[in-house]
């Protein structure tokens, strides 16, 4: 048996499938339908009875490829491509979870997913308890006999909070329930939750994946038997990826590792020079040594990511005094790009949720968190002097 291909050549060569004109690049299959051979064909293909292509909500070929190549660096059976991160978060809970149900869900998780697990799953009959993101002990102690997921972010968003996947797995099977992990900020470059025990994988593929901040995109990797569910909601519902977004993440996916590297060196070092600026209160960064879980994220991740968030000394005006001086770094919520990013959570990515939740999960308006690129760190840092004074 030949030996497995390394992560680098399935970033490059998993998934693909050539039409019959053997083209060496993926191909984008600009479709909505698929043309039968008879009605026989028609019957089956709808049926099940014959597997092959039948409607741009169920599938597509550049779609699969996406699917395949994702599962491949994941480390899952399969993957379901969705149209955003939010979306196949919301696959995945209207999938594998039902009115009555409960969550036990990090603190520390993306504003949007607090608010759909708090605003629109409550109205349906979904409870959910919120943890402190790194106490394992607190996860146990909030499961329930209805509940069915627990969920984190690791690292989370913004804080960059490290929980250790594979002593929450140990809990999260001994309870038997599922552990889905938000991969967003490592990828499957740095960190493969799968591997570490963890359940299911759910990206916001609209960040890294693409990695060049073109197109809105989402996945759901796991079992074949969860990912099935996953897919039946999918098709029926309809927050289907459109294949041109597929076709463009499949393609930023080739460079993934090489991105994450670099950009997770630039991080390292912004962190260095940031923790040593007198006018930094504090660096949130799991490359540091000062970070809380420091030797977790050694273990569990082949780097530090390239989110860098720090606190300013004061408050909401310091803090958005460096925003409004920077000329470089690009003042928007997005992440996950080659051009670094800055944006203040508490008024942006974590102004909706309110000022309690905020102050709960440790979110103060003298926080910033900026999203490292591949400009050059001495541009980066040049351009955060300005307003740190
Ligand atoms: C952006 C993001 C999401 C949501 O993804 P969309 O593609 O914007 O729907 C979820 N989780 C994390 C950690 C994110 O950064």
């Amino acid at each position: 048996m030949a030996k497995k291909p390394d992560f680098d050549t399935l970033a490059v060569r998993a998934g693909q499938e050539r039409s019959q004109f053997n083209e060496h690049s993926e191909a984008l299959y600009l479709t909505s339908s698929f043309v039968f051979e008879n009605a026989a064909q028609a019957a089956a293909r709808f049926s099940g009875a014959e597997k092959g292509y039948v409607y741009g909500r169920f599938d597509n070929p550049t779609i699969d490829m996406f699917q395949r190549r994702l599962a491949a660096l994941e480390g899952g059976e399969a993957c379901v491509a969705t149209a955003s991160g939010m979306s196949a978060l919301l696959s995945t809970v209207m999938a594998l979870l039902s009115g009555g149900d409960h969550i036990v869900s990090s603190q520390s998780v993306f504003g949007a997913t607090v608010n759909l697990f708090s605003t629109i799953l409550s109205r349906f009959g979904i409870e959910t308890t919120y943890v402190k993101a790194t106490d394992i002990e607190a996860y146990k102690n909030a499961i329930r006999p209805n509940t069915k997921l627990i969920f984190i972010e690791t690292p989370s968003n913004p804080l960059m909070d490290v929980v250790d996947i594979a002593a929450l797995a140990q809990v999260s099977r001994a309870a038997k329930v599922r552990l889905a992990v938000d991969n967003c900020f490592c990828t499957p470059a740095l960190q493969q939750p799968l591997a570490l025990g963890a359940d299911i994988v759910i990206h916001s593929a609209t960040k890294y994946l693409d990695g060049q901040g073109r197109v809105l995109g989402g996945a759901v990797c796991g079992n074949k038997a969860d990912m099935e569910e996953v897919y039946k909601f999918l098709r029926t519902a309809g927050p289907s990826i459109s294949p041109f977004n597929a076709w463009v993440i499949l393609k930023g996916m080739e460079t993934l590792r090489i991105r994450m590297e670099a950009q997770s060196a630039n991080a390292l070092e912004l962190a260095q020079r940031l923790e040593a600026h007198p006018k930094v209160a504090r660096v949130l960064y799991p490359g540091l040594a000062s970070h809380p879980q420091h030797a977790l994220a050694a273990r569990q991740q082949s780097g530090g990511g390239a989110i860098v968030s720090f606190e300013v000394k004061g408050g909401r005006n310091e803090a958005w005094r460096v925003v409004d001086d920077c000329r470089l770094l690009s003042v928007t919520a997005n992440l996950g790009d080659t051009k670094t990013t800055i944006t203040h959570p508490a008024s942006t990515t974590h102004g909706r949720i309110t000022q309690e939740a905020r102050a709960a999960a440790g979110i103060n308006e003298s926080l910033l968190r900026v999203a490292v690129g591949l400009e050059s760190v001495d541009d980066i840092f040049g351009d955060l002097l300005s307003g740190l004074g």
